[in-house]
C-alpha cells in the first residue's frame, strides 16, 4: 500500500460540515491525515462528513464558533488531547452577507469580521505552539478573489476577505523561520451553500461568464490546498493562489 501525501498529518478545518471545508477534509483524510471537522451548527452534516473522513483514516468533530475565544481554545485543547499535536490548521470557515451598503447594519460588518478575520485569527493564535513543533507546520487561509475585484453588494465580506490576505502576509513573515507556511487561497465561484441563491438562469450566465466555462467544485479548492499543505508546497510562503477557472482575468 502506498503511503498518502499527508499520512500521519494532523489537521484542523474550520467549517468543515458542507462546501469547501468539507471537500478539503475528505482530501485530506485520503492522504492520510487525522482531520478535526469544525462545525458550528448543522450536526447531522457534521456527522456525516466524521463518517466519510472515518472510512479513509480518522476524524473528531469540534464543534464551535470560530469567532468566540473559549469555543477556538476549546477546539485546539480538544483535538490536540486526541491526536497530540496540530500540523495543518485550515482557516475555511466563513459566511458571506449579502448586502449593499445602504441595506447593511453594523451588525452584520461586525458579525462578518468575527467570522471571517477574528475566527482565523484565534485559531492561528491558539494553534501556534503546536505549529512550531511540528516538522510540517502549515496555515492556509481561504479568502477569495473578490478581494482583488470588489463586489456591490458586499463590502463587509471583501473588506473580511483582504484582512485575510494581510494575516497571511504577515504571518507568513513571522513563521517562515520556524518552517511553517502560510498561505491563502483566493477562490473564484465555487458550487457550495454560498451560492445556493443562484437561479438556474444565473449559475448558467455564470458559468459562462467564466473563461473555463463551470462553476468551480470544492474539489479544485481541495487540490489546491493539498498542494500547499503537502510536501509539494514547501518552498510557496505568503502567498495568496487563485482558482477560478480564469476570472480573475477580466
Ligand atoms: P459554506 O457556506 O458552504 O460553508 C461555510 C462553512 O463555515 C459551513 O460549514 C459553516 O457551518 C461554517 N461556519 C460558518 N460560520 C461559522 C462559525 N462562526 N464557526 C465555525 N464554522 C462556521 O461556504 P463555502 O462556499 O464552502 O465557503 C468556504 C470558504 O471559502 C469561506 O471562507 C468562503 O468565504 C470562501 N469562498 C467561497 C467561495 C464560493 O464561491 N463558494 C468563493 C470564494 C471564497
Amino acid at each position: 500500500m502506498t503511503e498518502g501525501m499527508l499520512e500521519g498529518r494532523k489537521v484542523i478545518v474550520t467549517g468543515a460540515s458542507r462546501g469547501i471545508g468539507k471537500g478539503i477534509a475528505i482530501k485530506f483524510a485520503r492522504e492520510g491525515a487525522s482531520v478535526g471537522i469544525n462545525y458550528v451548527s448543522g450536526h447531522e452534516d457534521a456527522r456525516c462528513v466524521l463518517e466519510e473522513v472515518n472510512e479513509l483514516s480518522r476524524g473528531l468533530l469540534l464543534n464551535g464558533d470560530v469567532a468566540k475565544e473559549e469555543d477556538a481554545l476549546m477546539m485546539v485543547d480538544n483535538f490536540v488531547k486526541r491526536y497530540g499535536g496540530i500540523d495543518i490548521l485550515v482557516n475555511n470557515a466563513g459566511i458571506y452577507i449579502r448586502k449593499d451598503m445602504e441595506g447593511s447594519f453594523v451588525e452584520d460588518y461586525d458579525r462578518t469580521m468575527n467570522v471571517n478575520v477574528r475566527g482565523a485569527f484565534l485559531l492561528c493564535k491558539f494553534a501556534l505552539p503546536y505549529l512550531k513543533r511540528s516538522p510540517y507546520g502549515r496555515i492556509i487561509n481561504l479568502s477569495s478573489q473578490l478581494a482583488y475585484k470588489g463586489s456591490t453588494h458586499g463590502t463587509a465580506y471583501v473588506t473580511s476577505k483582504t484582512a485575510l490576505i494581510g494575516l497571511t502576509r504577515s504571518l507568513a513573515l513571522e513563521l517562515a523561520p520556524y518552517g511553517i507556511t502560510v498561505n491563502a487561497i483566493a477562490p473564484g465561484t465555487i458550487d457550495t451553500d454560498i451560492i445556493a441563491g443562484y437561479t438556474k438562469e444565473q449559475r448558467k450566465e455564470r458559468a459562462e461568464s467564466i473563461p473555463i466555462k463551470r462553476i468551480g467544485t470544492p474539489g479544485d479548492i481541495a487540490d489546491a490546498a493539498l498542494f500547499l499543505a503537502s510536501d509539494m508546497g514547501s518552498y510557496v510562503v505568503g502567498e495568496v493562489i487563485g482558482v477560478n477557472g480564469g476570472s480573475a482575468l477580466h
